[in-house]
């Protein structure tokens, strides 16, 4: 639950001290050259509040500067509350519920989602390879839109598009969409984010087998043939993940072009990563994007220049 009634979701002021306790537990960290708690705050009649001087490169700067929410005519409190109910809507939400709840107007929210899908990607949360000794990691794919009933009128339905899940049995998920299914595109995402310590579970023998050999186990389950367990294997879990983004995307976005998919798997990924049956409350589920919002300005510019996810 979400305490709606709390100041950092109505207060500019509260909202920033409550990013920098975010941000900088152990006291302010200069985007300009790192220097960590080098820093005076600057507090003249004229100054804005918030603004501190570095002691190392005498930069002025804000929580905000090198941020997804910087430069931006939102205020911070809206930022937070914006934040706080994307993270925690279950089913995903849409611009236009957001800007409902918010006070913006659809195109802004729009941008806003964006700007926070960037602070929820895997890099931003310095998070490495799943898997490793003992672990189990499933992976699958599934193919996203192509719905007749999503495609815009008079215009073709869309393709069908490709997303890779790697999962983690009791952990984190890995999710990437790539060009198409072949042993080549599969074979990157496995190896670059799933410790080749792990025991590998999939569909379709025959895609996975040469990859499969460099685990340290491979069991496939073969869907085809009508066989979805056996035993220990089976890929039930990637499935779920796929049921999860298909309903936030689906449910809330209508059709999702592929220059935005990527984001949209990225947000699942994150809720799936930070999910209460880990023992992650909606709060810290929200901090943990916050924690992503730094080191993005050139990444999120590319999004502003469209529309039309
Ligand atoms: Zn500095």
């Amino acid at each position: 639950m979400i305490d709606l009634t709390n100041p950092i979701f109505h207060d500019a002021d509260k909202a920033r001290e409550y990013l920098e306790s975010q941000r900088w537990p152990n006291g302010p960290v200069c985007p300009h050259c790192e220097a960590k708690n080098e820093a005076t705050q600057l507090q003249g009649k004229s100054t804005r509040p918030g603004l501190y001087k570095c002691k190392g490169c005498e930069k002025p700067y804000t929580v905000t500067v090198g941020t997804v929410f910087e430069r931006s005519k939102i205020p911070l409190n809206k930022w937070l509350l914006l934040t706080f109910l994307m993270t925690n809507a279950k089913k995903g939400a849409s611009a236009h519920q957001l800007a409902r709840d918010t006070g913006l107007t659809q195109k802004s929210a729009w941008f806003a989602c964006q700007r926070i899908r960037e602070a929820m990607t895997p890099e931003a949360r310095n998070a490495g390879p799943i898997g490793g000794g003992g672990k189990t990691v499933e992976a699958d794919e599934t193919y996203v839109g192509g719905k007749a009933k999503n495609a815009h009128k008079n215009k073709p339905i869309p393709p069908k598009r490709p997303v890779v899940a790697l999962v983690e049995r009791n952990g984190e998920v890995r999710a990437q969409h790539v060009a198409d299914v072949t042993a080549k595109t599969v074979r990157n995402v496995l190896v670059t984010q799933a410790s080749r310590k792990s025991k590998l579970m999939t569909d379709r023998a025959a895609l996975y087998d040469a990859m499969g050999r460099e685990f340290a186990s491979h069991d496939a389950v073969d869907h085809s043939a009508g066989e979805y367990v056996r035993g220990k294997a089976h890929v039930n879990t990637a499935e779920s993940f796929f049921a999860n983004l298909k309903r936030q995307i689906f449910g809330q976005h209508h059709a999702v072009s592929e220059q935005h998919l990527q984001r949209y798997v990225n947000e699942a990924a994150f809720k799936w990563n930070n999910r209460s049956s880990l023992g992650i409350a909606d709060a810290e589920r929200a901090n943990n994007a916050l924690k992503g919002i730094g080191g993005k300005r050139l990444t999120y510019r590319k999004t502003d220049k469209t529309c039309n996810a």
